[in-house]
């Protein structure tokens, strides 16, 4: 048999790949992965077939992995360099959150911004550091006492809010988290944040100040750093909502 000249070969070439992301629209993954910055030679022919040897149950298969994860490490290792939702192609790393593994006291933000995306790490820019300050100083505990994460794990452009679909591919992963931990208390930083947590479209303002429950985890809603960066005024209704915290922490120790 004569070999294939170079046009079949692009045009098998062509068909796989074809077939390949018709597989991956019926799995319900519309992005491609980015190029990684570990490898950025194109893949050659013979590593082409290695790339497409995926299926959309192993793709599937690597969200329902992480979901029965049974430590954080695990669950972070099942996210892998995840390509679920569009905010892949923009992020520099995935987000997934930091501090004590059996926290009593978890704080769920929006979404990682400049500074988080380009240190991995949730709340370390400006707000971030806001954020600390309540934890350091209004509360006295260390940022390692408490356990810090976002509803979605990359950044989404320009710091707009995240869309629907980025939600819905990265709450399985919050949840888990949440389901792992198990806290006792859940602040709930801002708008996003708490009506995703308690699938409610009640504005903060009215959510604010009122203990709620994420499945029978207690939930204080309160304004998100970013706001009382640019309405300071309203950095005494957060500190009511935080004593609030302090003083259920300190009778559930008692
Ligand atoms: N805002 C958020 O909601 N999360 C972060 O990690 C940083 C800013």
């Amino acid at each position: 048999m004569s070999e294939p000249s170079d046009a079949e070969e692009l045009a098998a070439l062509t068909t796989t790949l074809k077939r390949h992301l018709e597989r991956r629209q019926r799995a319900g993954l519309r992005y491609l992965p980015k190029a990684s910055p570990a490898s950025p030679k194109p893949a050659t022919p013979s590593e082409i077939p290695n790339f497409m040897s995926g299926t959309e149950l192993d793709l599937l298969g690597e969200t329902h992995a992480a979901v029965q994860a049974e430590s954080l490490e695990v669950l972070r290792a099942a996210i892998g360099d995840c390509q679920r939702c569009k905010l892949c192609s923009g992020r520099t790393n995935i987000v997934f959150g930091v501090g004590n593994p059996h926290a009593k006291l978890m704080f769920v933000g929006e979404g990682p911004g400049r500074d988080e995306d380009l240190q991995g790490e949730p709340f370390v820019g400006r707000a971030g550091q806001l954020l600390t300050d309540i934890i350091t100083k209004g509360m006295g505990l260390k940022r390692d006492d408490v356990y810090i994460c976002n509803v979605v794990k990359c950044r989404p452009p320009e710091n707009r809010n995240p869309e629907p679909d980025e939600v819905a591919a990265c709450e399985p992963f919050l949840k888990r988290q949440i389901d792992i931990i198990r806290p006792e208390i859940i602040v709930g930083l801002g708008k996003f944040a708490v009506q995703t947590l308690l699938n409610s479209k009640v504005p903060i303002s009215k959510l604010r100040g009122i203990w709620a429950s994420y499945h029978g985890i207690k939930l204080m809603p309160t304004f998100h750093p970013a706001y009382l960066l640019r309405n300071p005024a309203d950095k005494k209704l957060v500190w009511e909502d935080i004593k609030q915290v302090i003083k259920v922490m300190r009778s559930d120790n008692a």
